[in-house]
């Protein structure tokens, strides 16, 4: 079988969560949907976990991951592939950017922005609200001193990033073909001041490393994908191809969520359910009561 021009053995698909709390059913929906994805066309599917977040990912989380993945019935190709074992390679990507004068610190901590919001109304993002840019034409002399002194992430300047990669699309297999709109999520944090790299270079980074030749993931990561468009042609990776499905929501219409305590795998696990039959419940979007899933 062939996927626009991929012969079925060089497909590669990942799934990638983060060990920051136990995982729901949303995540076992995406995965079965990378996993079938793959194994539909005799292509890999590979693990990564995606521990950046050193003070938020735990090894009990982890442990649970792997147990759930077997639960479901959805084997994976290879070693599993920890973020956190790759950390000097995203500084060096974060090197190169800031080299090519693309970074800027930022100074302003969450309350900051919070009053500039206040003052200067709200941008909407497809994320939540834009970062004003308060800091991106700071004095060079303030920056050099206030950066040996002050806590600070350091953001994309996404407009003179823009400026130097000109128009850029990307493809979605659900979606159809995608102009890239990076300036629609604003000067995103690369380097957070309390973690060495943000989700958006780790797994930009990552998928193309892994040789990842689509991208299946939920939706809701769709605007991302600009971001991500973004940093592949500013650090001349190859472009994937994406496939965003649909996402599971709960009884109010929420994406069901690990901090909302949306029910856990590790508890129908420990109950007992049988994980092949859910995984396949899941695939013919039989779901439990009050759970809904979006439209791609
Ligand atoms: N690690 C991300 C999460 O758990 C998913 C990343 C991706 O699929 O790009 O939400």
């Amino acid at each position: 079988m062939t996927s626009r021009g991929y012969l079925g053995q060089d497909i590669v698909v990942r799934f990638a969560p983060s060990p920051n709390g136990l995982l729901h059913l949303g995540h076992a929906y995406a995965a079965c949907v990378a996993y079938d994805y793959a194994r539909e066309r005799g292509g890999k599917l590979l693990l990564r976990i995606e521990d950046i977040d050193a003070g938020r990912s735990k090894a009990e989380f982890v442990d649970s991951i792997l147990a759930d993945m077997r639960w479901l019935g959805l084997d994976w190709d290879g070693d599993v592939i920890f973020q956190s074992e790759r950390l000097a390679k995203y500084a060096e990507a974060a090197e190169n950017l800031k080299q090519k004068g693309l970074l800027y610190p930022c100074f302003c901590s969450r309350s900051d922005i919070r009053s500039v919001q206040k003052k200067e109304g709200l941008i909407k993002g497809p994320d939540g609200p834009i970062y004003s840019g308060t800091c991106r034409n700071l004095g060079s002399d303030e920056v050099a001193t206030r950066v040996k002194t002050e806590p600070h992430n350091w953001r994309l300047d996404v407009g003179k990033a823009v400026r130097l990669t000109g128009d850029l699309s990307w493809h979605d297999e659900r979606h159809g073909d995608q102009q890239a709109d990076p300036a629609a999520l604003g000067d995103v944090v690369l380097i957070p001041k309390d973690t060495s790299v943000s989700y958006h270079l780790a797994v930009t980074l990552d998928d193309a490393r892994d040789g990842i030749t689509h991208v299946v993931r939920g939706a809701d990561l769709f605007a991302s994908t600009h971001i991500h468009r973004l940093l592949q042609a500013l650090l001349d990776l190859p472009v994937p191809r994406y496939v965003h499905h649909g996402i599971l929501l709960d009884e109010i219409g929420l994406k069901l969520s690990k901090s909302r305590d949306s029910a856990s795998l590790a508890v129908l696990r420990e109950e007992g359910v049988d994980g092949h039959i859910l995984a396949n419940e899941l695939r013919k979007n039989i779901f439990p009561v009050g759970i809904t899933l979006t439209k791609d």
